[in-house]
């Protein structure tokens, strides 16, 4: 047994060349993404390619390549912050006095603080290498925002962020950030888009939803010349450059002739967890090991846990082709004391489909408090001050660990820590005052939203 360091800081070489798409590997395929106005199966990437860039709709929907290469001049952008470090959580080990051992993988070592860097440069480079000149998108909490005006600015582009207004307000620092960059922010809903006046004329108190700012989003970038929109979650494509910190994971722990028995991640759109187990899920689907998977969810936005595995929009608007997922409905807003992010109505396709169908193992969510209970927890031990949204994978890794602790079993447990929590300063001063509260939405209210699923 080699003696597992503190930090595994791999060096450059060790940088994936290509992404990995598990969904080369699944038997059943998720289901296809539906055309709004023809309700019809999406099958041609030039079908989306109005929308996306045409290479990102073809990574959209390839279900068949299981290794795509990683261009150069993106592996020149990831040597700035990759490979991202995993780290043995000895301290937190021995602050649970577990003999479980625990790893993370931290992502959030880079200005944006999270791991949506990784797609926001992939989608950044293929839209200039097509020559597209702007891009617009939505961000909720602010961080994919980030993410993009970073990779907007190496690469030259115009970019329009459309920031749900809750968070425009709650969080004026990331918009700082994303205008030091040189993208422009606009609370969402907003009078600049059709669909954004219809949402406001619907709901004018309203601090907006993801669901709102992805259609704004959308029509802003289908509207203007030259311009694409991406999306920093949710889709197979993001997933796809999410593998990543998976296949780095996967490498850094086989160095020490570690292999995870459990694999936790906070779910939102499902893009960290995506990536982060994709390469130990090909082993599953492939037969060779057996890892248990968990997905952590907040239980104010619980779509995996408490969702309907049906075909739903997007976007609150209605603009965008329909995903079959677990979803809350589209027009579902988590309510306004939930801090930590988390908070988009449906899930990922892909994990959508591996739940479903029983390879990802588990779906359970917990309530803020117990969550920020968990990152203090965690802090204190290990020095990092973690996202909240991260710290549902933390507070998973931790129940984990104390369940071996218990049944004096020495497993091993690898999570994902996805970003840094120094804009959630807010969430943290609601937490350390005792003021935050929990609230979780009650079946009543999830029928409401869950019965207004559009019928396939
Ligand atoms: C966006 C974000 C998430 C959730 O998004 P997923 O697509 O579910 O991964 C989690 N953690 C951090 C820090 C984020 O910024």
């Amino acid at each position: 047994m080699k003696n597992v360091p503190y930090r595994i800081n791999l060096s450059e070489e060790y940088i994936p060349k290509q992404w990995y798409n598990v969904r080369a590997d699944m038997k059943e395929k998720p289901e296809p993404l539906l055309n709004p106005a023809t309700m019809k199966p999406i099958t041609k990437p030039e079908e989306l390619g109005g929308i996306f860039c045409l290479e990102l709709a073809r990574q959209e929907l390839d279900d068949t390549t299981a290794f795509i290469d990683i261009p150069e001049e993106i592996r020149d952008y990831y040597r700035t912050c990759r490979p991202a470090p995993l780290i043995r959580a000895y301290n937190l080990e021995r602050a649970l006095g577990t003999p479980a051992k625990i790893y993370y993988k931290f992502e959030g070592n880079n200005t944006s603080g999270s791991h949506k860097l990784n797609s926001a440069i992939a989608q950044a480079y293929y839209a200039k290498a097509q020559g597209i000149t702007k891009l617009t998108t939505e961000t909720g909490a602010g961080q994919w925002g980030t993410a993009l005006s970073m990779a907007c600015a190496y690469f030259g582009i115009d970019l329009t962020v459309f920031m749900v207004k809750g968070s425009y307000q709650q969080k004026p620092f990331r918009r700082n950030i994303i205008e030091t960059f040189g993208g422009r922010v606009i609370p969402s809903p907003s009078d600049t888009t059709q669909v954004g006046r219809k949402i406001l004329e619907e709901m004018p108190d309203t601090s907006g939803s993801l669901g709102c700012a992805i259609s704004e989003a959308v029509e802003k970038a289908v509207n203007t010349e030259n311009c694409r929109y991406v999306l920093g979650s949710v889709l197979n494509q993001v997933l796809l450059h999410q593998s990543i910190i998976g296949l780095e994971a996967k490498t850094a722990m086989e160095l020490y002739d570690e292999y995870p028995d459990i694999i936790i991640g906070c779910a939102g759109g499902g893009s960290n967890l995506g990536g982060l187990i994709s390469p130990f899920m090909r082993d599953k689907l492939r037969g060779e090991k057996n890892p248990y998977f968990i997905a952590v969810e907040p239980a104010s936005c619980p779509s995996l846990s408490r969702g309907s595995y049906a075909y739903d929009f997007c976007d609150t608007g209605h603009v965008t082709p329909l995903a079959k997922m677990y979803t809350l409905g589209s027009k579902f807003i988590p309510s306004a004391n939930h801090a930590g992010g988390l908070r988009y109505h449906g899930m990922s396709p892909v994990i959508s489909k591996l739940y479903h169908d029983g390879y990802l193992d588990e779906a359970r969510s917990y309530k803020q408090t117990e969550v920020f209970e968990a990152a203090e927890i965690f802090a204190k031990a290990e020095g990092i001050l973690p996202a909240p949204e991260s710290s549902h994978a933390i507070k998973g890794a931790i129940d984990e660990a104390l369940k071996c602790k218990e049944a004096r079993e020495e497993k091993t447990i690898l999570f994902g820590l996805t970003g840094t929590g120094y804009f959630d300063l807010k969430a943290y001063d609601s937490f350390n005052s005792g003021t935050m509260t929990d609230r979780i939405p009650d079946d009543c209210e999830l029928e409401k939203y869950g019965t207004e699923l559009p019928k396939i």
